[in-house]
């Protein structure tokens, strides 16, 4: 914001204000002579609460808004979300969410065990690619539509919502018709065309996070879907590139607490992609819901050894009752709730 001051401010009244801003954690500059008075800007985003306070403050003349790239992205400056709601699930609300299944879907028989088992701990969302991003052209690239229809099938026989990657422009309404939330995944978070597809498909979208993407670009690619008309995006943390090479990716907690500042659209975390193998999935996990994390995505396999596609990170199915468990754990530390494996249990009538 740019605030411009009345001409009988005195000298030295511009770097005050600079200094209070400083005081609150925000940078500002002043601006040189051509507005003809004093003229400072203090950089975006600027808190709602902060932004009144400056409008109020003594020999604040006029405050300019530079206009927003990010409109239908950005909070107002105070920690709100809005959730987006896929049926009688709602991301972002009191509750945790879980999305829980295979990297990628690769028999009937493999769905339908990782379907039951995320329903028994609570999972609310089924995931499973049929259109796999893969870095070579000799890898498993998913079994397209047959395997939509199994995830579909498996998903309404326990309850579960569908959400699964669109990989290009031409198959998001293929996509749309069996899935409940449409996945961009990190590798195309910025092809346009595919975004813009994807918002016209009348499905919320699920926004990875690129693998070098700042909050500003993954802002960006989410206000493509909301122009576009999306129904809902939900953000996805899912780490980006480092120099580490103990972990796949490096999961970005901050990303997570910062993102919570600036945009009111929910967030989830995927603990498998940045963990790279099981063992580090939980203790992810874990971190992302205490930075405030709205839910997650983890990727599940009845026989990881066998699996098509990252089978190293994906947890066995006896594990997400223990991630339940803790997801309820940390909600409660957090503010949060899970209902977890009993609920799920009781709505059964088991
Ligand atoms: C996935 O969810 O299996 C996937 C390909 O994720 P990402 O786009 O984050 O790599
Ligand atoms: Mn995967």
């Amino acid at each position: 914001m740019i605030l411009l001051l009345d001409k009988t401010a005195p000298e030295g009244a511009d770097r005050e204000i600079l200094r209070v801003a400083a005081r609150l954690g925000l940078p500002g500059k002043l601006l040189s002579g051509s507005w003809g008075r004093q003229a400072v800007e203090i950089d975006d985003p600027v808190p709602a609460r902060a932004q009144r306070m400056f409008r109020a403050a003594a020999y604040v003349e006029e405050v300019l808004d530079r206009p927003s790239a990010t409109p239908l992205s950005e909070n107002d400056g105070e920690e709100m979300v809005t959730p987006v709601r896929v049926g009688d699930v709602v991301i972002g609300g009191d509750e945790l969410v879980l999305a829980a299944g295979p990297c990628a879907v690769e028999s009937e028989e493999q769905v339908e065990a990782a379907a039951r088992a995320a329903a028994r701990s609570g999972a609310r969302l089924l995931r499973g690619g049929a259109f796999k991003p893969r870095t070579r052209p000799g890898d498993f690239q998913g079994l397209g539509v047959e395997a939509l229809r199994w995830l579909r099938e498996a998903a309404d026989r326990h309850g579960l919502k569908v959400v699964t990657e669109a990989l290009d422009p031409a198959s998001c309404d293929e996509v749309a018709a069996y899935a409940d939330v449409i996945q961009i995944g990190a590798r195309t978070m910025q092809a346009t065309s595919l975004l813009k597809a994807a918002s016209r498909a009348g499905r919320p979208v699920l926004l990875k996070r690129g693998l070098s993407a700042t909050l500003e670009e993954w802002m960006g690619a989410a206000e493509y879907l909301l122009q576009g008309g999306a129904p809902g995006v939900i953000l996805c943390e899912r780490g980006s590139r480092s120099f580490e090479t103990a972990t796949r990716f490096s999961l970005d907690v901050g990303v997570l607490a910062a993102a919570r500042l600036r945009t009111h659209l929910p967030i989830l975390a995927d603990p498998s992609h940045p963990a790279g193998r099981r063992a580090l999935v939980r203790p992810l996990a874990r971190a992302a819901l205490a930075a405030g994390a709205d839910g997650l995505l983890v990727e599940a396999h009845p026989d990881p050894s066998c699996a098509r596609c990252d089978g190293p990170q994906a947890l066995l199915l006896d594990e997400l009752p223990h991630l339940a468990q803790e997801m309820a754990a940390i909600g409660e530390a957090v503010g949060r709730r899970f209902a977890g494996p009993r609920a799920a249990r009781a709505a059964a009538g088991a």
